[in-house]
């Protein structure tokens, strides 16, 4: 069995946390585990989660602590820890969300997106992110805009 990340906020079920090391054994990064060191974050409010490679920190956004947002809050943490695999695996020069990181997600079976699909949100949100939107509005990073509206 993989070792367990160094931090874990009591806020997060054990389940998430064994998912997080299943992550890292499919994607055969099995030895971050011990050195990722997961956060919630209050006051995030201009993004659902963020992934330090210097730290190693996963931090979540609060907001994503809501019941009814379950899966996205696994969504964000396997986004995030996807992030930090893909670095180590292949060292800093690598787009955020390029190639490798993609295959990282789509192994999961994850779509390996940026952004998430409206209908794979909790129905509360959905009104306003279906809502009409600018030109600037549309280009703006889902997962920004989708915690804009989780803060609201
Ligand atoms: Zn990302």
């Amino acid at each position: 069995m993989t070792p367990l990340p160094r931090h874990w906020p009591t806020e997060l079920a054990p389940s998430l946390r064994d998912d997080l090391r299943g992550w890292c054994t499919l994607w055969n990064v099995s030895g971050i585990v011990p050195e990722v060191s997961v956060a919630i974050s209050w006051r995030m409010t201009s993004t659902l989660g963020r992934a330090y490679y210097n730290t190693m920190t996963i931090r979540l956004s609060a907001t994503l602590l809501d019941p009814t947002a379950a899966e996205l809050l696994r969504e964000t943490l396997c986004h995030e820890l996807a992030h930090l695999a893909a670095y180590r695996l292949h060292g800093r020069a690598i787009r955020p969300h390029g190639r490798e990181w993609r295959a990282l997600l789509a192994a999961t079976g994850y779509p390996p997106n940026a952004t998430i699909r409206a209908d794979a949100l909790p129905s509360c949100f959905q009104i306003g992110v279906a809502g009409k939107r600018s030109r600037r509005t549309r280009k703006t990073n889902v997962w920004t805009r989708l915690a804009r509206l989780l803060a609201r």
